[in-house]
């Protein structure tokens, strides 16, 4: 049962990171809001990521500036609830030249793009990153920019101070299999009126407007990730560590003149990265432990069993990467995301005041909560 009042301003389908962006955007402007989730707590994308706030993915224009937006409403959320989140920059390292040479041009136009970014020596890297592995390190980019929460805590931690606020209802358990015009029917027979809606349904394309969906083009999307145990004598990576092969995943760095010998140097020499889109990017959480992936496979070619050899992969291309204390993996588990092709984003509205927004790809933590104060459609 919906317990408030089962009449509001703003009816929100999912608790992942869009959908509470959604609500306390909603919030800011003195709205009433109910969030329903099917879960009994969030369980997507949002809580399976690294925790990486990454300004640096994104493109100069509307996708930086939603990602600066995005941080300063991160620090502003934790200061409010309390979530752990740690302003620790990137670095991008580079143990090859063609590497090396595309951080060094990105690095040339990075300031008037609005990055703030350093190029840094390998003496320099270490110091900053003493987890680099120095053998064959030809330097690194340093980005202030980025920061990291723990999205298993940061996501509870964002929903309870959302549903301590007066005006905010936010129910667990409640799967929606209607949403209209006006009004929201769950599957437990309650139903709301709200005088918009607004889908954050993540990678589920299906329960609700799959026609829409399937017209979308969106892409799904399987991520394989690794997880070690907290490290010992609170051992610090400092900064996230993005590799070599990360140029090759963000599209910041494509437009670089360098960038396509990189690009086809990695596709002639280790073709299995380019099949499962692995590239290697670290980070630490509160507690101590080390999260290390990816890999990316997308539609048909996504099984349900995960791949021992995208985990080799990853683990072999880290360890070239940096040196950590200790290696054991102690958790395995993949998320799920979808993406369109062209778009940051996919917003669109099915029916009167019936809002879809989806589709931030691997960017959900980065650009949800800016987007969601950006775009805010009264
Ligand atoms: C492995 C991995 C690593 C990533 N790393 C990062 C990172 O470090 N930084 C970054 O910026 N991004 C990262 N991303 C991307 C980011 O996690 C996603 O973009 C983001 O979490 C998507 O959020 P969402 O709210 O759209 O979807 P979700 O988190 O999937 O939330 C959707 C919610 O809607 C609910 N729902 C769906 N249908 C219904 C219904 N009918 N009724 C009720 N509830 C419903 C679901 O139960 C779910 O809780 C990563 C993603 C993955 C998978």
């Amino acid at each position: 049962m919906i317990t408030r009042s089962s009449s509001y301003d703003v009816g929100i389908i999912g608790a992942g990171i869009a959908g509470l962006a959604f609500a306390w955007a909603a919030l800011r402007r003195g709205l009433r809001v109910v969030v329903l989730e099917r879960d009994d707590r969030s369980d997507g994308a949002s809580v399976r990521n690294f925790g990486m706030i990454w300004p640096m993915g994104q493109p100069p224009g509307p996708g930086l500036k939603t990602a600066l937006r995005s941080r300063e409403l991160w620090l502003e959320l934790a200061e409010a609830s309390g979530l752990w989140l740690k302003q620790c920059g990137s670095l991008h390292l580079a143990h090859r030249d063609d590497e090396w040479a595309v951080l060094q041009e990105f690095n040339t136009t990075a300031a008037a793009d609005g990055y703030q970014v350093q190029v840094l020596t390998p003496e320099e890297v270490l110091t900053n990153a003493p987890a680099a592995n120095p053998q064959e390190l030809r330097g690194g980019l340093w980005s202030r920019m980025e920061m990291g929460v723990n999205p298993r805590t940061a996501l509870a931690k964002f929903a309870n101070w959302l549903a301590e606020q007066q005006e905010c209802t936010i129910c667990f358990g409640q799967s929606v299999i209607k949403a209209e015009t006006g009004r929201i029917t769950t599957e437990q027979g309650d139903v709301i009126d709200a005088d918009r809606i607004i889908i954050c349904s993540g990678s589920d394309t299906r329960t609700l407007f799959p026609e829409v969906f399937n017209r979308s083009e969106l892409r799904l999307c399987k991520l394989q990730m690794l997880r070690t145990p907290p490290q010992p004598d609170g051992w610090i990576l400092g900064p996230h560590l993005a590799s070599g092969l990360t140029l090759r995943h963000y599209p910041v760095f494509q437009s670089c003149l360098s960038f396509p010998a990189l690009k086809n140097r990695i596709a002639e020499e280790t073709p299995e990265l380019d099949r499962y889109g692995i590239h290697i990017l670290a980070a630490q959480n509160d507690r101590g432990e080390i999260i290390l992936g990816d890999s990316h496979e997308y539609d048909a070619a996504i099984k349900p069993e995960d791949k021992a050899e995208i985990d080799e992969l990853i683990l072999g291309k880290a360890r070239k990467m940096i040196r950590l204390p200790d290696w054991t993996i102690a958790h395995r588990w993949h998320g799920l995301y979808v993406k369109h092709p062209t778009q940051p984003v996919l917003d669109i509205e099915p029916m009167d005041g019936v809002r879809l927004v989806t589709g931030f790809g691997g960017a959900g933590m980065t650009l949800a909560l800016g987007y969601a104060d950006l775009n805010w459609k009264s």
